[in-house]
């Protein structure tokens, strides 16, 4: 049968039966013999499929595998044929219209019991990115995928399906990751993190970066330009890391953008820098358009100027990810985007009109927290939530700090709505940190939510911004219950009914392709009991 994605392409062609129902003895395809003795097995599996196009030439699956936007029944998978990853026209070396390639999903990495698989037709207009939902999957379950060109075959991915709603599920593990410039330094937190035993990655933006620079396998040509397709050539240029690809290969990626993706510190549709609003709306439908060409993205395809990346992913009855998007319609910030303001003299701070998420947004986050029957309640965000305030000044108002009136609406309504176990997962600053986010209800600080920051994959952290980062900017002169802006790596967490444990994960350098790891700070947080602790 043929199912459609949300985009509308036909994606899948396979047996009811093939969804891992288990057909009693006798019962299937019975007309054309009814004497013959049936030795039907336990599942009827579709046969591989010929890859017969041969036009390619180059090993076209440079760029890796991934997977994400789980539920119960389906998953993304994705790829790019690339045979120049760098190519300055951005389609990859591969200019011809399109190919045809073969997807596959099966139960084991051998590819002998395959579940589902189907051709599907590239595009030269989305540079032979390829986005594939797979359906009537069976939920809670493990898949291995890969896909298939002429005589090349990909890399082999795994990914999983989420349990249904209302499954009591046990343990999950995830990570999270941010902030990855490629010049800065080798991936060695995403060699760590293949360690791991994770059912999902979470990404919370500054996947690329938009500068040029460095060399050999760390050369990224750079977006300055702007355009599509020089975004196109930056997402081959990081894609290309193996590092990066062995971790998108592990489980299935739930991923946000911040600005990085697009340009420093934009805010909707106004330039980070002096552009003209002209200049920046192509530049960021560029942007837009090849994030999506380079995720594993359930989103329909970009039309217009806008992604809808706003989204939540449930999984049982034990945790609901709610993926923000606090760049796409946010005010531009107060007092220009300063970092180190001192508030006194940034009087439009106090804006009843800055809003971070956009009154939809805001409704849909708030309402969604109030009906999910999930024990965690997960925001994943771009920008740090606490308020990271040195006496009356401000640390940096990109941050939810530039919009404290959005800040307070969201912390007041999730204690109005008694909304209990809710975690922010937050990246951007490029330092990790955690602590509690309080509110004042009626002259009393309630905790609304707990927020873990995971420092950066290689960005360089505040020690490089801030002169003497680690002697000012401190737990005790924050208010907050750990920090940590020298390493980099990522955060780790354990997920069950009774605590979400946080580990974060540093590595020992990113200036050597090799690194040891070590757990800088264990936290939890116990269901029920609002505020973290060490473990
Ligand atoms: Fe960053
Ligand atoms: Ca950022």
């Amino acid at each position: 049968m043929t199912r459609s994605s949300r985009s509308g392409r036909p994606i899948a062609r396979r047996s009811l039966l093939a969804a891992g129902v288990l057909t009693p003895i006798g019962v299937a395809c019975s007309s054309d013999n009814d004497a013959r003795p049936t030795t039907t097995t336990a599942r009827r599996r579709p046969k591989a499929l010929t890859a017969s196009d041969t036009t390619i030439e180059g090993n076209p699956f440079q760029l890796g595998v991934a997977s994400g936007d789980p539920d119960a029944q389906s998953v993304v998978l994705w790829t790019r044929l690339v045979v120049d990853p760098l190519a300055e026209d951005g389609l990859g070396g591969i200019s011809d219209d399109g190919h045809e390639l073969v997807w596959e999903v099966a139960d084991d990495a051998d590819f002998a019991a395959l579940v589902a698989t189907d051709t599907f037709k590239t595009e030269a207009e989305i540079a032979h990115s390829v986005h594939v939902v797979v359906e009537e999957l069976s939920p809670d379950s493990w898949y291995h995928y890969r896909f298939r060109i002429g005589s090349f075959t990909s890399p082999v991915g795994r990914t999983r399906t989420a349990p249904t709603d209302g499954t009591d599920l046990q343990t999950m593990n995830i990570a999270f990751a941010s902030c990855q410039e490629r010049q800065a330094g080798f991936y060695t937190a995403y060699t760590a993190m293949a360690a791991d035993d994770l059912d999902l990655v979470l990404h919370l933006g500054d996947y690329i970066y938009e500068n040029p620079g460095g060399e050999g396998e760390r050369f990224a040509p750079g977006t300055l330009a702007g355009t599509l397709a020089s975004f196109r050539a930056q997402y081959g240029a990081y894609k290309r890391d193996a590092h990066l690809q062995a971790a998108h290969a592990l489980c299935p990626w739930l991923l946000t953008w911040d600005d990085h993706e697009v340009e420093n510190n934009y805010a909707a549709l106004t330039s980070g820098t002096d552009k003209t609003d002209d200049a920046f709306a192509q530049r960021r439908q560029a942007a837009y358009q090849a994030y999506w060409e380079h995720q594993p993205l359930r989103a329909a395809r970009p039309t217009g100027d806008a992604l809808e990346m706003y989204r939540s992913a449930r999984f049982g009855t034990l945790a609901e990810f709610f993926v923000l998007d606090g760049r796409q319609f946010r005010t531009d910030q107060p007092c220009e985007d300063r970092i180190i303001a001192p508030i006194p003299e940034c009087p439009d701070i106090d804006d009843d009109s800055n809003d971070m998420l956009g009154s939809e947004q805001e409704t849909w986050l708030l309402d969604g927290l109030a009906e999910s029957e999930c024990t965690w309640k997960i925001l994943c965000n771009q920008t740090v939530m606490s308020p990271l305030r040195i006496g009356d000044v401000v640390l940096n108002l990109d941050q939810w700090d530039g919009y404290p009136q959005a800040r307070q609406r969201l912390l007041s309504g999730i204690v109005d709505r008694d909304v209990s176990n809710v975690v922010v997962l937050t990246g951007d600053i490029h330092s990790a940190g955690a602590g509690n986010l309080t509110v004042d209800v009626d002259g009393e600080d309630r905790i609304a939510a707990h927020e873990f920051v995971g420092t950066s994959i290689t960005s360089p952290g505040l020690s490089g911004l801030v002169p003497n980062a680690a002697d000012v900017i401190t737990t005790d002169t924050l208010g907050i219950d750990y920090l940590n802006v020298v390493d980099h790596g990522y955060g780790r967490c354990r997920i069950t009914a009774d605590a979400f444990d946080t580990d974060f994960v540093m590595v020992s350098t990113v200036d050597e392709p090799e690194a040891t790891t070590r757990i800088d700070a264990k936290l939890t947080v116990k269901a029920g009991t609002p505020g973290m602790k060490r473990r």
